[in-house]
């Protein structure tokens, strides 16, 4: 057994703690404010190879592991959540899935311009009646021999309105079940597609969450991918990777507040002394390190087992589930290190705890990875 991070992996891991520094922080509290996309540090981000990590080099991806993939993600979130979720949808659902299921066709015209940041993806499966339960898909993909009709709306896209590809999951053969389920890749401007309002969010506030309609849209045949009726694999064999990618978000957030209230616990003083010295405070810090380093555990051993050839459905449900619960209670009891501090803006804590909240919701709510879990474990 070896814990230790390879040197290639300690460079990936400083390259974006010193990018969260110098590119993400200073404007990050305007951003969130403003619900403005970081549109340059996304582009940014493309040039230094964080939307293509896992990606093959022939295809434009930097071609490494999904240990340096979560390393990434980690240091990123600390900072600025809204970036790093681009960074997971793009890496985990959309260039994943498109290498590892799509044809090479799909390959040469669409992955390599996501994997370098050129464009980027969004991943399409949730509807107005369709989260948890993402079976009873409303969203319809006709068979017209030589393209499908897509009509239906999807609910909360991450990358809504800045993506130029989307991969949409829609219900071809309702007879079929999830069997008669097929993902789509529908391009921005195609006739019929258009994008809904921006969500006005609690957290991750500089991501791009847009309901999208799709009226009539005449979907090319050769833009499915798989066989007919994968979408519903394709659907959860890319989330069980993606629940690693929001494991490491979650984790990021973690770890970001932690070391804010650190840093405070060790310069606020009370009654004397600075506050760290009130064991109160020391042992809130004291539950914070041991929750965050047993989370990066669970985290870094779901992305060895992906690295591995593991199988990772349950090592990447209990990350998620678990760092997800350790972000939220971590970022709580930053705020609570904080005071008054905690409460206002400038402190970055309030928003970290905010932010926290989504990684118990998205691609797959905690009720869900429990689901998972149990089933994995009384299967056994
Ligand atoms: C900011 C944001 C970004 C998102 N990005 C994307 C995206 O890019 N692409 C995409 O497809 N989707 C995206 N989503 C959607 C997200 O994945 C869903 O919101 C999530 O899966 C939950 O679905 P729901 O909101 O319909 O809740 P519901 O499924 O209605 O669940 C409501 C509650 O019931 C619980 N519940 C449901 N079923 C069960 C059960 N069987 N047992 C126990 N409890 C249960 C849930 O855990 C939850 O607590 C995003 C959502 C948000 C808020």
């Amino acid at each position: 057994m070896d814990f230790s991070l390879t040197e290639e992996q300690l460079m990936i891991q400083q390259a974006a703690r010193d990018f969260a520094q110098t590119e993400l922080l200073p404007e990050v509290i305007e951003r969130d404010d403003a619900q403005r996309f970081p549109k340059e540090e996304v582009k940014k981000m493309g040039e230094l190879g964080f939307l293509g990590m896992m990606v093959d080099s022939k295809y434009g991806g930097s071609n490494l592991d999904t240990i340096s993939y979560v390393l990434v993600m980690e240091e990123l979130s600390k900072i600025d959540a809204s970036a790093s979720v681009i960074v997971s949808v793009n890496n985990s659902l959309v260039c994943w899935g498109l290498e590892t299921y799509g044809s090479e066709a799909q390959k040469e015209k669409y992955l390599t311009r996501l994997a370098t940041g050129e464009i980027i993806g969004a991943f399409c499966l949730s509807e107005p009646e369709a989260g948890s339960d993402a079976t009873s898909q409303k969203t319809t993909a006709i068979d017209k021999d030589d393209h499908y009709l897509l009509n239906g709306t999807k609910n909360w896209i991450t990358n809504g309105g800045t993506a130029e590809v989307y991969l949409v999951i829609a219900q071809t053969d309702r007879e079929k079940g999830h069997k008669g389920i097929n993902v789509l890749i529908v391009e921005k401007g195609m006739d019929g597609f258009e994008i809904g309002p921006k969500e006005n969010k609690l957290g991750i506030r500089g991501s791009d969450t847009h309901s999208l309609n799709f009226n009539d849209v005449k979907v090319p045949k050769e833009n499915r991918i798989g066989d007919d009726g994968f979408g519903f694999k394709f659907a959860m064999k890319t989330l069980a990777g993606g629940r690693i990618g929001i494991a490491a978000q979650a984790l990021g957030i973690a770890a970001g507040a932690y070391e804010l209230a650190l840093k405070y616990s060790k310069e606020r003083k009370a009654f004397g002394t600075e506050i760290a010295n009130h064991q109160a405070i020391a042992f809130k810090l004291a539950d914070m390190h041991t929750q965050i380093q047993a989370a990066r555990h669970l985290v870094y051993k779901a992305a060895w087992d992906k690295d591995q050839g593991e199988n990772y459905d349950l090592s990447g449900a209990m990350a998620k589930l678990y760092a997800s619960k350790v972000a939220m209670d971590t970022t709580i009891e930053a705020v609570q290190v904080h005071g008054g501090n905690g409460f206002v803006k400038e402190y970055h804590v309030e928003r970290l705890m905010r932010d926290a909240k989504i990684t118990q919701i998205y691609e797959g709510t905690s009720e869900i990875q429990k689901i998972v879990i149990s089933r994995s474990i009384l299967r056994d």
